[in-house]
């Protein structure tokens, strides 16, 4: 969604609000955004706050397992039209009046988004040898049978 910013710097007290979806196209979110919030100029400073939610699965870090992941957050910003001088993450340059909101609030939320999503926090994984879920059997697969596994994993474990 794009807003207008040029009435909204011009007239103090004036303020945009906004509720709509989006899908972002990468960064594997794999479900819409939903995106409620506002753009206020409060006694000439900019505002925006957008509460951001989606909720999407995701294979499981460990063993793959489509596992549910949901994300809710914030986000604030200054918007302004000028940089300023001050180095601060809060403050953010409008370079065209004409905003991309999506494009700021993806990047936002790639920012927050877990890097590795567990399908539960004592996933046992797959077995690297067999390939089985150890969190469904044992496959006991401590001691390779074929002898040439078993120079295999000792030239593993030498390196
Ligand atoms: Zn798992
Ligand atoms: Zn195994």
């Amino acid at each position: 969604m794009f807003i207008e910013l040029e009435p909204i710097f011009n007239n103090i007290g004036a303020k945009k609000e906004f509720s709509y979806s989006f899908s972002p196209e990468d960064g594997g979110i794999e479900a819409p955004v939903n995106v409620s919030g506002a753009v206020e100029n409060r006694a000439g400073v900019v505002t925006l706050t957008a509460n951001t939610a989606f909720q999407d699965m995701v294979a499981c870090d460990r063993c793959l397992k489509p596992t549910p992941r949901s994300f809710q957050k914030q986000f604030t910003h200054i918007l302004t039209p000028t940089l300023n001088s001050e180095d601060n993450d809060d403050f953010i340059l409008v370079e065209d009046m004409h905003f991309d909101l999506n494009a700021l609030l993806r990047e936002d939320i790639l920012l927050e988004l877990p890097t590795k999503v567990l399908c539960k926090v004592d996933c046992k994984g797959l077995c690297p040898m067999c390939g089985a879920n150890r969190n469904e059997t044992a496959c006991g697969c401590k001691k390779p049978v074929d002898p040439r596994l078993a120079v295999l994993q000792e030239l593993l474990s030498d390196s």
